[in-house]
């Protein structure tokens, strides 16, 4: 028998609007957008951000064709939640087909969403009409408590706390339980206790994270976001495995999304930043939730050999010195071999020895683990690292 596994891409994790600053490239600026495919194939995303239109180019029909359409859960009708609808391609392919579920606003009334597609694509703010999206869709009110299935998976919506309101959806599959709870701010004690529900025992808890947690007490208090401290509440309140920061603020440079995550893993096990392209795969057999990062937006190509020391943390938490060889190296980042396994999005020192014009230099730099592959030995992983000064 096979195992089952779900498979969970990040496609956008920046909130509120979306950023191209450098300083913000590596956890990357595109507004919120999630796929998960679940182990019978069914294709549900999560929320149409600006990272919808990544995932649109990258387009593969669910189920290789098989599946009956793609099912689209949408939290709340904020700009960063719904703007990469009228850039999704698979929309404008006649054969494709979507199911969306959103709930009624009290602002726009009967379908809600189907009216913030025709606002959206209205004159002059685009250049083409509804007509010209061929796809089926279908529009389905959820309100919060509300629950449905998709072949093997159950899907359950609850309300969170967030000025003109937001759901959280929690979704159930054979390999495993993701919680998608963004945009909300706690302190409303019906909500949190929804907050509780959704995570309940959850494999993964996808928790805003916009402010630190000083912010939240003070001048971005109502705002409707959260903070690491609050995730990491959460998720130990309601037995949540791992926990994934996510709604990036604008103005949080990758150094500060650093710094938050950093903060939460002295208080919380299993914790990751949201970090576009990174994937979860759930279910897998020793290895429950495995994390990997995108390869393409570490260009390494430089052949060389440089003698190096790389002192880091491995994935259990002790610090490691290690001699090796770099091998790959770019202004970017660099390929490493290494006996220890470091921790995915962990800082490495990295000190080479270069050979300049006054005889060999010592080089230091700062590298942030993106990726671990197989190494090319045995025993050794290959630890992809973007430097960071
Ligand atoms: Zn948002
Ligand atoms: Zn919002």
């Amino acid at each position: 028998m096979t195992v089952p596994i779900a498979k969970l891409s990040f496609w956008g994790v920046r909130g509120s609007t979306p950023t191209v600053d450098p300083a913000t490239w590596r956890y990357g600026g595109n507004t919120p957008c999630l796929e998960l495919i679940a182990p019978d194939g069914t294709q549900i995303i999560l929320d149409c951000g600006t990272g919808l239109r990544m995932l649109g180019s990258r387009w593969a029909a669910p189920n290789g064709g098989k599946a009956p359409g793609t099912h689209i859960l949408v939290t709340h009708y904020h700009w960063d939640h719904i703007q990469g609808i009228p850039f999704f391609s698979p929309l404008y392919v006649e054969n494709n087909e979507f199911h969306f579920y959103s709930f009624r606003s009290k602002f726009l009334g009967r379908d809600s969403l189907k009216q913030v597609f025709e606002a959206q694509m209205a004159m002059p703010y685009f250049p083409v009409d509804m007509s010209a999206m061929s796809a089926r869709r279908k529009f389905k009110e959820m309100d919060g408590g509300d629950s449905f299935t998709v072949g093997e998976n159950k899907i359950t919506a609850r309300w969170l706390n967030h000025p003109q309101g937001c759901l959280g959806f929690r979704i159930e599959t054979p390999a495993g339980t993701v919680a998608y709870a963004t945009d909300n701010e706690p302190g409303d004690a019906k909500m949190d206790e929804s907050l509780r529900e959704l995570a309940a025992g959850a494999d993964i808890l996808i928790n805003d994270a916009q402010f630190t947690p000083e912010q939240l007490e003070t001048t971005r208090k109502g705002w409707g976001h959260s903070s690491w401290l609050e995730g990491v509440k959460a998720a130990r309140h309601a037995g949540a495995k791992t926990l994934v920061l996510f709604h990036h603020d604008p103005d949080s440079t990758d150094r500060m999304v650093d710094s938050i995550l950093r903060q939460a893993r002295e208080e919380f096990d299993s914790v990751f930043a949201a970090s576009e392209g990174m994937v979860i795969t759930i279910g897998a057999p020793g290895d429950p939730v495995q994390a990997h990062m995108p390869g393409t937006r570490t260009a390494l190509r430089r052949e060389a050999q440089f003698r190096a020391k790389v002192c880091g943390v491995t994935e259990g938490g002790k610090d490691f010195e290690e001699e090796t060889v770099v091998r790959d190296i770019s202004l970017q980042g660099a390929l490493i071999s290494l006996k220890h396994l470091p921790r995915l999005q962990s800082e490495l020192q990295v000190t080479m020895e270069a050979p300049g014009a006054d005889g060999v230099q010592s080089m230091n730099l700062r590298g942030y683990v993106v990726r671990i592959d197989e190494g090319p030995e045995k025993g050794h992983v290959a630890v992809g690292v973007v430097f960071t000064d």
